[in-house]
């Protein structure tokens, strides 16, 4: 895409079967925000459009689970605030997708998934973009379910697949049933860090989600039904604007 060279100065401070895509003849970049609670399933959509589309995943929280994993700066920056479920600052998560955005993958389009969490990521994301088409859809899904699932997600050590497990998950005899890796919980994923981040999520967005909402290009889509109608929703909210933007 990206509007997002030269970081503006107020930035830089501080069961259903998705029918294939509907590609029209000019159809420009394909900018999507997924936004919604911790657990919402973002990452799995993300997934699946970055694959339909053939856009880039941008998973903000994973660049930084990466970073703390590698040991970089940035990681070491940023470890405490990702074991307490905290927010990173504003400052350097928008110089971060700055960064992410203007890399040269991004010219179709891309699946931003953790970003914006707040409105001042929102509107710094708007300068980013400029005049440049953007998608926003939020996956609600209530906090008793979210609770639920977070009990039982965990993620591959080897694969780094995302998967939720059985009640009676028993991490031993258990391995990932693609590449045979360990199943591990996220560190954040710990019950009181879970409930930290929810807390988190409902105090800022409230007023993301309220910035969005009058657009043309927002949609909401049920969170609770299975991940595959939940795509389809998606996927019918992204064509159908493409098709109008014609
Ligand atoms: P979640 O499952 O909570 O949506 P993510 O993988 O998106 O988790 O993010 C994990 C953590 O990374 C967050 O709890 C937060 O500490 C940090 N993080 C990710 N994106 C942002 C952001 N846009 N602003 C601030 N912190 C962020």
């Amino acid at each position: 895409m990206a509007q997002c060279r030269g970081v503006p100065p107020e930035i830089s401070h501080n069961d259903q079967v998705m029918s294939p895509p509907i590609v029209p003849d000019s159809p420009g970049p394909v900018n999507v925000v997924l936004i919604g609670p911790p657990g919402s399933g973002k990452g799995t959509q993300a997934v699946r459009l970055a694959e339909r589309y053939s856009i880039p995943h941008i998973s903000t929280g994973e660049i930084l689970r990466s970073a703390v994993r590698a040991g970089t700066d940035l990681g070491r920056q940023v470890a405490d605030t990702l074991a307490k479920g905290s927010l990173v600052s504003d400052d350097l998560m928008t110089a971060l997708v700055c960064a992410r955005l203007s890399e040269p993958d991004t010219a179709a389009g891309f699946v931003l998934d953790g970003f914006p969490r707040t409105v001042t990521q929102a509107a710094a994301l708007d300068r980013m973009l400029g005049q440049a088409p953007m998608i926003v859809i939020l996956i609600e899904v209530p906090d008793g379910e979210i609770v639920r699932r977070m009990g039982t997600r965990r993620v591959c050590d080897s694969c780094r697949l995302t998967q939720s497990v059985a009640d009676a998950f028993h991490p031993d005899t258990e391995p990932c049933p693609y590449c045979g890796g360990n199943l591990v919980r996220r560190p954040d994923d710990e019950p009181d860090t879970v409930r930290h981040r929810l807390a988190t999520y409902a105090q800022y967005a409230t007023p993301v989600i309220e910035h969005y909402r009058s657009r043309l290009s927002f949609a909401v889509v049920d969170g609770v039904q299975h991940a595959d109608k939940v795509a389809a929703a998606v996927a019918e909210h992204i064509d159908r604007l493409r098709l109008q933007r014609q």
